[in-house]
């Protein structure tokens, strides 16, 4: 009749089971019997909680339950849910009852269109938590009040804010988050550009929105952890209560790195799918472009930039270098020598953009 009978079992999903809502559509990755192997042989279904009538209203239960929820370290009003498909708990005939998406054995390319933006989400994730504590942290830091500061002219003890430690902390965990958010919006840019755009210029924004992607998922992820532990850091022993809501934060941010294709793996994909992208010289363009804003920072004799545009060369220098050494890796067929490389790669790649993006703000 056009459907198919689903069953098997998935560990974490995420809100596979609530009662916010009515119904429930699950997105479902399954094999067919006669399916090639591997990952040619996987194809996509839509699982829905309840049937639904021609006229709109909801019908029968489908053959599909939550049999566990996990207890974690964070993201606690996130039920992550162990689904079980189709077994016989309901009607005569047992199986979730799923309705092809697109073609049999194409699930997984519809299933990247959904990664895609999922890793961007998350990397905005990862975004949004680290100002949070940010903000949270610059907040606690004109309020508790420890010690004396020589920048603090008023009574008593000084708010921690004026103490030079805590200053850096805060300025660590501010351009932290900037990085993470000017990188994230560099990347939507790229996919806005790629969407309306035609020809070579259309190839070029969706190379570098492929680019950019698994930097905006991984770099703001980590960002987000780092971000929130400073934060604890800054709250002092109120840090590590709960009631500053700062510990919460620190907590939260950790599934982000993990989630969405763990960061290792988002690494693996900038390393041996994007340089590549253009035959090789796409990052290329991307490294004189950051460049560019380097010299406009030295050529701009704006007197705050101090130093930045020796230390932005410096940096872009190092990325060059290394981008040019995991490409030759690559092409001497030592795979596994640039992927031992591919995670610090990602952090320089996002610091050196970042730094860039940030200078191109104060011009
Ligand atoms: C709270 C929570 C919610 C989730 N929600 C959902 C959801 O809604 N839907 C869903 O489908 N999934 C969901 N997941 C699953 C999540 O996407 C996976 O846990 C995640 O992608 C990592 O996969 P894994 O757990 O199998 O880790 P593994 O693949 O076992 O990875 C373990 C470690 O090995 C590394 N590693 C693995 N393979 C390689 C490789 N080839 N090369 C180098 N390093 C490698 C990883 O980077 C990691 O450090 C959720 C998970 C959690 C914890």
């Amino acid at each position: 009749d056009g459907t198919y009978r689903i069953f098997g079992q998935k560990i974490f999903i995420t809100y596979g089971e609530h009662d916010f809502t009515d119904n429930i559509v699950h997105l479902v990755l399954a094999r067919l019997p006669d399916a090639p192997a591997g990952t040619r042989g996987i194809s996509l279904f839509l699982v829905p909680k309840f049937f639904v009538n021609d006229d709109g209203s909801l019908g029968a239960r489908n053959d599909v339950f939550c049999s566990g929820l996990e207890h974690k370290l964070g993201i606690h009003a996130s039920p992550t849910c162990t689904m079980i498909y189709g077994d016989g708990f309901q009607g005569a005939q047992p199986g979730a009852v799923g309705w092809l998406i697109g073609e049999e054995n194409k699930g997984l390319a519809c299933m990247f269109t959904m990664m895609n933006n999922a890793r961007l989400a998350v990397g905005m994730q990862g975004v949004a938590v680290a100002e949070t504590a940010t903000q949270k942290a610059i907040a606690y830091a004109n309020e508790r009040r420890q010690g004396k500061a020589s920048a603090y002219a008023g009574s008593g003890m000084a708010p921690i804010v004026h103490h030079p430690d805590v200053q850096r902390n805060l300025l660590t965990m501010k351009a932290l988050t900037q990085i993470a958010r000017s990188i994230s919006y560099s990347c939507a840019h790229a996919l806005d550009r790629a969407r309306v755009g035609e020809g070579a210029a259309g190839a070029k924004w969706h190379d570098r929105a492929s680019l950019l992607t698994p930097l905006a998922k991984a770099f703001s992820t980590d960002v987000g952890v780092e971000v929130a532990s400073l934060g604890v850091q800054v709250h002092g022993g109120m840090g590590f209560i709960e009631e500053t809501g700062a510990a919460a934060l620190y907590r939260d941010a950790r599934i982000a790195p993990i989630y969405e294709g763990t960061n290792g793996i988002q690494a693996i994909d900038l390393v041996s799918r994007k340089l590549p992208l253009g035959g090789g010289e796409h990052v290329h363009g991307y490294i004189s472009e950051l460049k560019a804003v380097a010299e406009a920072v030295r050529t701009s004799n704006i007197e705050g930039f101090g130093r930045t545009a020796d230390n932005l060369d410096r940096a872009l220098a190092d990325l060059d270098e290394a981008t040019r050494f995991l490409q030759k890796l690559l092409a001497d067929g030592k795979a596994d020598a640039a992927m031992a490389g591919a995670t610090p790669y990602l952090r320089l790649i996002s610091l050196a953009a970042g730094g860039a993006y940030l200078a191109q703000g104060g011009l």
